[in-house]
């Protein structure tokens, strides 16, 4: 079949960008997305914190969260259940490690307001002397969002594939023929392809003869625990900022993880032996929470470009196929304004002004002079 534009992968980013394609084109038919397993979001998109934290990333993924942040208020305002609602974030530690981890301008407080905060923490007065909180966090259901974007996409005509691994990429004229590994194997032609494969992106990219981008999936393990005393719904989200450890309340009881970044192959990630029993250790040691169970633990593969800045743009030398990935630990936080910038640029060559130039420089790819000068 013949598609107008084919999106590799059904995370958030592939939903999010083939929700707001339809938007702007007014129809999502001509939109197919292809995804690999047989449900939409299995992978990283199904296992983080759901934090969206304006102070937290380089300055263009705070621009990105930001406005991103702006526009999951609003649109959520029309919906039975909003898609996100403040959640404050603390970090928490030594007077240096606090500012080495946080930007300027967040409420600084001290130990003993930090204690009345997070009584958990009184115990280690030595190494919680200050804190900062950016009390303009929020918390968002992933699964929502990813539902609301699929939803909003398949309303809008977009298809949407599971069970269809792209496996091979060839040149057909003005377009780019993909294989996929379906029963029957089945192939689809699009002039344009957005390249949304998470973890496997730069993999992906290999096949169309794209720039590699240096993106690097790392693992972090986390776990949804029971507690002792629950913790209120209105605790904020704690960061230690010396080892970068944190929780959260949950409904479950707590969120926790050690925030660890360990280099992986794009792959299903599994928690390491162990790992689970050695977060419950960290957490028990250096709070008062006490865990008396585990809900539900898991890994995810956070992957990163090398500077930390997600990649979204035309390929300089693959003309159609556009990268979208490298969101690293801000793929929810970033996705609403990543998703925009990314249906600018497929459909009018350019981003608005709405988003600042150094941020939309930063978002080029490696290997591009700047995002007007890529040919397609
Ligand atoms: C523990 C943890 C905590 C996190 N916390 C936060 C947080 O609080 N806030 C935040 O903003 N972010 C957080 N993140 C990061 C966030 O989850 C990711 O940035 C985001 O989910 C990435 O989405 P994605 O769509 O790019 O990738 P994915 O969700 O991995 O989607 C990529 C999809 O592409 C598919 N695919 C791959 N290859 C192919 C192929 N050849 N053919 C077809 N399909 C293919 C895969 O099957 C997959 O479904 C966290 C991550 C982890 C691991």
């Amino acid at each position: 079949m013949t598609t107008e534009i084919a999106i590799i992968g059904a995370g958030i980013a592939g939903l999010s960008v083939a929700s707001e394609l339809a938007e702007h084109r007014g129809t999502g038919e001509g939109i197919l997305v292809l995804e690999a397993e047989r449900d939409v979001a299995m992978h990283t998109s199904s296992r983080s914190a759901q934090q969206l934290i304006p102070s937290y990333g380089p300055e263009p993924v705070l621009e990105l969260t930001r406005w991103s942040i702006a526009r999951l208020l609003e649109a959520g305002s029309d919906l039975a259940a909003p898609l996100a609602w403040p959640s404050p974030f603390v970090v928490a530690g030594s007077p240096e490690d606090v500012a080495a981890m946080t930007v300027p301008g967040l409420k600084e407080i001290s130990g003993g307001e930090l204690f009345e905060l997070c009584p958990e923490l009184r115990g280690n007065p030595q190494r919680f002397r200050t804190a900062a909180v950016d009390e303009s966090a929020v918390r968002t259901d992933a699964t929502a969002l990813v539902a609301w974007h699929r939803e909003r996409a398949l309303a809008a005509g977009v298809e949407i594939r599971t069970n269809s691994r792209v496996t091979n990429v060839r040149r057909a004229g003005d377009l780019w023929e993909l294989t996929l590994d379906a029963a029957p194997q089945e192939t689809v032609r699009a002039a344009t392809v957005v390249n949304a494969a998470g973890a496997w992106a730069d993999e992906v990219g290999a096949l169309f003869g794209a720039v590699p981008q240096g993106l690097q999936p790392l693992r972090r393990t986390a776990a949804l625990v029971s507690l002792a005393e629950p913790m209120p719904p209105e605790h904020p989200m704690v960061d230690d900022a010396a080892e970068d450890w944190y929780y959260r309340p949950d409904a479950a009881g707590a969120m926790i993880s050690l925030g660890e970044a360990e280099p992986s192959e794009p792959c299903d990630a599994q928690p390491h032996e162990g790992a689970v029993a050695g977060l419950i250790a960290t957490i028990e040691r250096e709070t008062s929470l006490r865990i008396t169970g585990v809900v539900k633990a898991w890994t995810g593969l956070r992957t990163e470009r090398p500077s930390d800045v997600p990649v979204c743009g035309w390929d300089p030398v693959a003309a159609g196929m556009f990268w979208l990935a490298g969101q690293g630990g801000y793929g929810f936080q970033t996705s609403a304004a990543l998703a925009r910038a990314a249906a600018e640029l497929v459909l009018r060559g350019e981003v608005g002004d709405w988003l600042s130039p150094a941020t939309r420089d930063a978002l080029a790819p490696d290997g591009s002079p700047d995002q007007s000068a890529t040919p397609r």
